[in-house]
């Protein structure tokens, strides 16, 4: 049984049925959409995507007649009993069941933080996370022309979002209480990403935590200490939290971070349940402490070893190393392993090197300068972390420092990596070359 049907647990179920052809599986989830790709929610809201449906990867039809699985929409699972392994489920019609399992696959993901301020269930606020959200924004702009909006929250999603409202030509101001975006870059690349959304028309205000929203039916008005911003759409984008309560409830044990505990098999402390995606920690390979890193790349992969493992097999999913990337209008950003702050919390004596190096060659047209940092350990010399950004070429280049990180490579075995070359591509050093090189 799976209980959350999106990237982790349809995964979990794709994986448990090619395993063993003759189990029965079957999905809980509580919203409309099974299998779809959150990920391109604010490609979506900005029209680039089409159609709500376009970001579904398999339906529960064809979850039935391909895989012989039964992923059921609108079925929330209200309890578990882990010594009588059954669950009580609430259907459409809000009847509620209680059914049995062998094995439970938890991925009822992260949840998006809605702040307890006075005004926050106006009409005209959201936040974005199922596909429903997606959906529900989308008819808000249709039907009502909101002309101002407010993000509340300026990490990936809030971030993104405020891209994707400029694009459809609405006037955007991003409130954060944080002195500045995207906060797990180092200050110096979070920088680059302000520059970058001011350039484009966002307002942008650090240091101001949201205080009210006001407004009759619908919201109108937008507080913090400092100022009133009128707004007509207000996003809240403050993070994720891991949708654990159920987990909770039913004795399985939380770690530090808040999210569910799980071994390298994805087990949780109580047997026949695992736990994979954005309700889990993972491992991280670098500081080596659980840490709560939600994203779709880390879901699928726990997803997969859920399932092989619920259906008998003997996978491992060994950690991360933090990677994650995002476009902001014409910048992308990308970051891998420890930042310095967290290289510090971790114990290390992080040193960094900055490098600006051109993403092709000098003489052919187009292209631009990628800002890249390393950051190293001082005593060990070992590779620690790396982040970019620049206008193109950011996104797969930091995938080779992603690599030696794995590889526990030194910065100086990275500067002697056998990259590719070709004037379109990249200069005959490259960008990470040549930041590899400096950080020695
Ligand atoms: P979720 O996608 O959260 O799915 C969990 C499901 O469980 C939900 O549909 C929920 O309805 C259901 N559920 C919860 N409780 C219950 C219950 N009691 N009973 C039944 N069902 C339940 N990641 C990246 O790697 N790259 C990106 O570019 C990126 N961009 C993103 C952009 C946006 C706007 C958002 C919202 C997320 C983005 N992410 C990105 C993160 C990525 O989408 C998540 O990491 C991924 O969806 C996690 O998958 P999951 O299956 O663990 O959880």
């Amino acid at each position: 049984m799976v209980v959350g049907g999106v990237a982790a647990g349809m995964s979990a179920a794709s994986r448990a049925r090619r395993r063993d052809p003759d189990l029965e599986i079957v999905a809980y989830e509580a919203s409309s959409h099974v299998s779809y790709g959150s990920c391109g929610l604010p490609y979506l809201i900005s029209g680039q995507v089409r159609r709500p449906e376009d970001l579904v990867v398999v339906t529960p039809e064809r979850f039935k007649s391909e895989r012989n699985i039964l992923a059921l929409t609108r079925h929330e699972v209200l309890a578990i009993d882990p010594w009588g392994r059954t669950v009580t489920v609430r259907d459409p019609s809000g009847s509620t069941f209680k059914t049995e399992y062998d094995v439970l696959v938890l991925s009822t993901g992260g949840r998006a933080s809605r702040p307890p301020v006075p005004g926050a269930d106006l009409t005209g606020v959201f936040t974005l996370r199922t596909l429903d959200d997606g959906i529900a924004l989308l008819e808000y702009l249709r039907g009502h022309a909101p002309r101002r909006a407010v993000i509340v929250g300026a990490g990936y999603i809030g971030v993104e979002m405020a891209e994707a409202f400029r694009t459809i030509g609405l006037e955007v101001a991003v409130v954060e209480m944080l002195p500045r975006p995207l906060s797990n870059f180092d200050p110096d690349l979070s920088e680059l990403a302000r520059a970058e959304m001011e350039r484009n028309g966002v307002a942008l205000y650090f240091g101001e935590p949201l205080q009210a929203l006001e407004g009759d039916v619908r919201v109108r008005r937008v507080v913090t200490p400092s100022r009133t911003l009128d707004a007509d759409l207000v996003l809240f984008a403050g993070g994720v939290r891991p949708a654990a309560t159920l987990a909770r409830d039913a004795g399985i044990a939380l770690g530090p971070t808040g999210a569910v505990q799980v071994t390298a098999r994805m087990e949780t402390n109580v047997p026949g349940i695992y736990a994979a995606g954005d309700v889990a920690e993972v491992h991280h390979l670098l500081s080596d402490r659980p840490a709560y890193i939600p994203l779709g790349s880390t879901a699928n992969k726990q997803g997969r070893v859920a399932g092989e493992n619920a259906a008998g097999g003997d996978a491992t999913f060994p950690g991360v190393v933090g990677t994650a990337v995002l476009k902001a209008f014409g910048l992308e950003l990308a970051r891998t392993g420890l930042s310095t702050d967290e290289a510090r919390q971790a114990g290390f004596d992080p040193v960094s090197a900055v490098v600006r190096h051109g993403s092709r060659a000098h003489y052919y047209p187009g292209g631009g300068r990628i800002t890249v940092k390393v950051i190293a350990d001082r005593q060990s010399g070992r590779l620690l972390g790396a982040q970019m950004a620049g206008p193109e070429g950011v996104a797969k280049r930091i995938d080779i420092f992603a690599t030696a990180l794995h590889a526990r490579m030194t910065p100086e075995e990275v500067a002697e990596l056998d990259l590719s070359y070709a004037p379109p591509f990249a200069p005959v050093w490259d960008p990470v070359l040549v930041a590899a090189r400096a950080a020695v």
